[in-house]
């Protein structure tokens, strides 16, 4: 059985919706993941930021446009009024449920609830819609099996036994659909996987049946050899290892979220990422095989500090890193890229949250200065250390770029540069050009 996702843009209107419903309709039995319609859960942040800031009046006129909106969807999805009123049914439910969480004290508690009604919403409107095209469906409620443990982490044995049992539960179907990114903690309330965590569910449920093959279809064919949101004329690459997508998807290739290769890779599931708007197009497939010396694909990072402390009293003398690291861990802050000398460490981080603690606190062991406004660009491919020559080939694109860090070896498939964020556009078509022989 495979298990296809689509995300935001792919369900983001009726129209999209249907074509969706046909290209899964082949016949072939599968579990199709589902992210909410592109928008809903960014404005369903907002209503939450609104209800934080007790901004009552700002939520309310957000919900009720956010509702409008799905009524023009509902009209427009559906051939007969009966699905039409059972559609509007549930979304009148979530919508009257979010009111009501409005009203009284608004915690991260009933944030949670209200970020998860989007793919609550997308999931009941095709499953009604599949249902009215004929198609034997049944929706899997992924609240009931998709559940993450005391260190926040999916517990991948609750969610093999009870999508088993679920499924078992709902009969026999051709099309199981679920919610993407929604689950419920060890508390047992409702929680997610992060922003962008379908991919993730779609990995993890491929993962607890065994699946064939994972599909992530969104609105690109597939991952590209360079950010196509910054540079133009990137194109598909057609095959990647799961370590090469892990190192993309972490270090800014959108396309794919960072934790979402770990489970297939576990279980040795090919990925293939494909395009809803182009389903014919071949994409790209993520599984262990390894294209030889090849350098694959670029991506970048926005919004990166460095942080560079020089050791005041020692050379690096042992302990002096597990020092260092264990004030980051303190605020649980992860570090990206890391480079030493004789008597200092540069460290760069996307997380700044307790920056200002964490830098206090460095500064017990020596000097600190802090960069902001960085980037990093990391170029992925396979770079084992006896391949020679791609070293020089990189860093040779790099000519005209100030780099403050470089970092090569930690893994035998990445380089990867931390740069001004200003010249970034500069360094990703010089890349383009170099690597790629791309104009
Ligand atoms: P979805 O809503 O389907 O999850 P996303 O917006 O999360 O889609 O991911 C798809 C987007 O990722 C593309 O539209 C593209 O702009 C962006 N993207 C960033 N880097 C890459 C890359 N290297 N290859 C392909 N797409 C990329
Ligand atoms: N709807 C969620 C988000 O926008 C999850 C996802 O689309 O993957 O982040
Ligand atoms: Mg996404």
């Amino acid at each position: 059985m495979k298990v296809l996702k689509f995300g935001g843009t792919s369900v983001g209107y009726a129209s999209r919706m249907k074509d969706v419903a046909r290209l899964i309709n082949d016949g072939q039995e599968k579990i199709v993941v589902l992210s909410a319609m592109s928008g809903t859960t960014n404005t369903l942040v907002e209503i939450a930021d609104y209800l934080h800031k007790r901004n009552i009046h700002a939520a309310s006129e957000t919900i009720n446009a956010l509702q409008q909106k799905y009524r023009t969807h509902v009209d427009e999805l559906y051939d007969t009024d009966a699905c039409r009123e059972q559609a509007w049914e549930i979304i009148t439910g979530v919508f009257d449920q979010i009111r009501s969480l409005a009203k009284d004290m608004f915690t991260l508690y009933e944030e949670k609830i209200i970020l998860a009604q989007g793919e609550i919403i997308s999931t009941n409107m095709f499953n009604i819609y599949l249902h009215e095209q004929g198609i034997n469906s049944v929706l899997l409620p992924a609240l009931d099996f998709v559940r993450t443990d005391k260190d926040a982490e999916p517990d991948m044995d609750y969610i093999k036994e009870n999508l088993r049992r679920v499924m078992a539960e709902h009969g026999k179907a051709d099309i199981y659909v679920t919610q993407g990114y929604i689950c419920r903690n060890i508390y047992n309330e409702i929680d997610n996987l992060q922003r962008g965590g379908s991919d993730y569910t779609a990995s993890l449920v491929g993962a607890a049946i065994g699946a064939e093959e994972v599909q992530i279809w969104t609105d690109i064919d597939g991952l590209h050899n360079n950010d196509p949101r910054v540079v133009e004329h990137t194109f598909p690459v057609r095959r990647l290892n799961f370590d090469e997508a892990a190192e993309l998807a972490y270090f800014g290739a959108k396309i794919l979220h960072p934790t979402c290769v770990q489970p297939a890779k576990s279980a040795n599931i090919p990925v293939r990422l494909l395009n809803t708007m182009e389903p014919d197009a071949p994409g790209t497939l993520i599984s262990n095989d390894t294209e030889r010396g090849k350098i694959k694909a670029v991506a970048v990072k926005d919004d990166i500090t460095a942080i560079k402390i020089k050791s005041s009293r020692m050379l690096l003398a042992y302990g002096f890193l597990r020092k260092i690291f264990e004030i980051f861990e303190s605020y649980h802050t992860s570090i990206d890229v890391v480079c030493t000398s004789e008597v200092s460490v540069s460290m760069s981080v996307d997380n700044t949250k307790n920056l200002d603690e964490i830098v206090s606190d460095l500064k017990k062991y020596g000097n600190v200065e802090v960069d902001t406004n960085l980037c990093t660009v990391c170029v992925v491919g396979d770079m084992n250390y006896d391949n020679v020559g791609f070293e020089a080939r990189i860093v040779d694109a790099m000519r005209n770029i100030p780099v403050r860090m470089i970092s090569y070896g930690g893994s035998r498939y990445n380089m990867t540069f931390l740069i001004k964020a200003e010249d970034k556009v500069r360094a990703l078509q010089s890349l383009n050009e170099k690597l790629f022989n791309i104009a």
